[in-house]
């Protein structure tokens, strides 16, 4: 089965290139300090334009997850466990991911941290401008 396709825009560039570099970084809204995501050129908390990048450890605990036991679209090998992760670093910041590791060890609030799987997508099809960007998911792990 093919991976699904990942569609960048320019909000999201920093994004996918930490991650091919295993690193998560959040945009931060420079007025106000609030996380955005997903990445987007406004605040949703002081509608300011002004962002940067920050590393994060990514680390945050497990707020809910869903087994796949049937594809339903082009995707990775099933079983897989998708979990919504809420990170450290802000209350409302939940990032969805796979998990890697044993679903039946998951309860509500478990800690997680970063993993990171490079993409099978031809790079060439994620081009900004022309400009390739090899993908890489984020995934989690139990700590
Ligand atoms: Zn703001």
């Amino acid at each position: 089965m093919s991976a699904a396709p990942i569609n960048p825009d320019w909000d999201s560039v920093p994004w996918w290139r930490a991650l091919t570099e295993q690193v998560v970084l959040l945009q931060r809204c420079t007025a106000c300090q609030t996380y955005r995501w997903p990445p987007r050129e406004i605040c949703n908390s002081c509608f300011s334009f002004a962002a940067d990048w920050v590393w994060d450890l990514g680390r945050g605990s497990v707020v809910s997850w869903v087994v796949t036991e049937r594809p339903f679209a082009p995707g990775p090998a099933v079983p897989y466990t998708t979990v919504l992760v809420r990170l450290d670093a802000q209350e409302d910041l939940m990032l969805p991911g796979t998990l890697r590791g044993d679903p039946t060890a998951l309860r509500p609030g478990a800690i997680v941290v970063p993993d990171f799987d490079p993409h099978p997508t031809d790079p060439a099809l994620t081009a900004i401008d022309g400009d390739p960007l090899p993908a890489t998911l984020l995934s989690w792990r139990l700590l």
